[in-house]
């Protein structure tokens, strides 16, 4: 007998990979539910930030809490003397934008409610998968049975299962909202990287680099956050901290008053592509969707939900199709071949950054960013097709400096791999 809660799809959490596909999943008009630890409702913890031109194709910019059209890096080594080469900042020319993160939860709910999505409240616990339905218990023995379950649980999913690959690269930062004593950039700026390290020492400038991530969010308030690229082991959460006071102290700049400090936030970026063969589908962190190289997923989460509620709707329309066949429709479309293939390329860069220092790292940051604009946006949002991207990566191992490309040539570790996987990815 199927149990009254029984759905076409259950969707297991409530962060924005759970929302974007249940949400789209409820738009095909097939019967969800979600089983949430929390409630849905719940702020989330992050505010998740994207480029404006995406949220524009999406026709989502009303979803911004803010807009920035100055938007600059630096990857010069810095100088107490303004008017430096040293300080020289790259123009991006293109906005960027933070979601109002109430806006966007809202925006995925609504659509939910408006078709009727059933919630359920616990932890998801034990999974039984046979040919004909998926069954839930979660951990206060409620039962829940659905033709597909997908899960959305985040970076440790509670059932997907990946291929071991390794160490995972970890991307750590430690950020504050604060006022200051002096304006720590300019007004209405928005930072995507400074590399600027005239504040280390010369051992200090040895050990792996962190950035400078930071935005001027109005009336006197800025987000500062230090940042590293992803490593493994990743940076401590001290050393950031450390480096981002060192940082202010060069320039004679002073918190006046902290309105919140971010600790510890941690975001696995070179995680394995989940095994395609398993009878439940992941979507999300937990789906390995988060970009190796920039450690954004909402866009991606965005465009992919859709195009995976259409195809997972339409495989469903066959009656005796099993969870099996369901999830493997739903893997096929959530990861082609050709995204597998730049998913392998990306994360063989990334081995690349992780082993450089930081010189040669500036240098990189300063080609990569001297691609036209068409090409570092779409590399940086994967949006490129396969030989985009090829292509992207080529021209800027071409007009590398030498530091740059002889960095780019030795193979290490599981770069071979990599490569591999993107000649021929499982
Ligand atoms: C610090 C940080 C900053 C980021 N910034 C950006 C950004 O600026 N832009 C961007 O695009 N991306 C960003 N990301 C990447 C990505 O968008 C986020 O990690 C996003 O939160 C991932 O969404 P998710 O739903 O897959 O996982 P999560 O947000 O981790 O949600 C997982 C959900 O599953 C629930 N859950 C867990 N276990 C169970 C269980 N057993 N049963 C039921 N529910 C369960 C949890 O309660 C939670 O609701 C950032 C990530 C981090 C860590």
């Amino acid at each position: 007998m199927i149990s009254e809660a029984y759905t076409d799809a259950l969707v297991l959490g409530a962060g924005p990979g759970a929302l974007a596909i249940a949400a789209a999943l409820s738009q095909e008009n097939l019967r969800v539910g979600v089983l949430a630890a929390s409630d849905p409702r719940e702020p989330w913890p992050y505010t998740y930030g994207i480029w404006g031109q995406e949220v524009d194709e999406l026709g989502l910019s009303h979803l911004l809490e803010h807009r920035w059209v100055d938007t600059v890096s630096y990857f010069g080594v810095g100088s107490l003397e303004p008017n430096s080469d040293a300080n020289k900042p790259t123009k991006h020319g293109r906005d960027y934008g933070l979601f109002d993160k109430k806006k966007l939860q809202q925006y995925w709910l609504k659509q939910c409610d408006d078709a009727s999505v059933s919630w359920h409240r616990g932890l998801a616990d034990k999974l039984d998968v046979d040919k004909k339905i998926s069954t839930v218990t979660t951990d206060q023995g409620l039962t829940l049975k659905a033709r597909l379950v997908v899960d959305a649980t985040g970076y440790e999913p509670v059932f997907v299962k990946a291929p071991k690959s390794g160490p995972i690269a970890v991307q750590t930062c430690y950020g504050v909202v604060a006022r200051f004593n002096q304006p720590p950039l300019e007004k209405g700026q928005f930072v995507l990287m400074d590399y600027r390290c005239d504040h280390l020492s010369s051992s200090e400038r040895a050990e792996p680099p962190t950035f400078l991530y930071a935005m001027d969010m109005g009336k006197g308030r800025f987000f500062l956050e230090e940042t590293s690229l992803g490593l493994a082991p990743p940076l401590t959460l001290e050393k950031l901290q450390k480096r981002l006071h060192q940082r202010l102290e060069n320039r004679g700049i002073k918190i006046t008053s902290l309105e919140h400090e971010e600790l510890g936030l941690f975001l696995p970026m070179n995680l394995p592509i989940p095994n395609l063969d398993q009878p439940i589908l992941g979507f999300g962190g937990s789906a390995a969707m988060v970009h190796p190289a920039s450690g954004y997923m909402v866009g991606s989460l965005l465009r992919r939900a859709p195009r995976v509620a259409k195809e997972l709707a339409s495989a469903m329309k066959n009656e005796n199709a099993s969870p099996a066949e369901l999830a493997a429709k739903g893997w096929s479309t959530l990861w082609p071949p050709d995204l597998r293939r730049k998913q392998a390329l990306y994360q063989f860069g990334l081995e690349k950054l992780m082993r450089f220092e930081e010189s040669q790292l500036r240098d990189f940051f300063n080609s990569f960013f001297d691609l036209p604009k068409k090409q570092w946006y779409g590399f940086l949002t994967n949006t490129l097709s396969l030989n985009e991207l090829v292509r992207a990566m080529w021209s800027m191992f071409v007009n590398s400096p030498w530091n740059v490309r002889f960095g780019l040539m030795g193979m290490q570790g599981r770069e071979i791999k990599l490569l591999w996987k993107f000649l021929k990815p499982q």
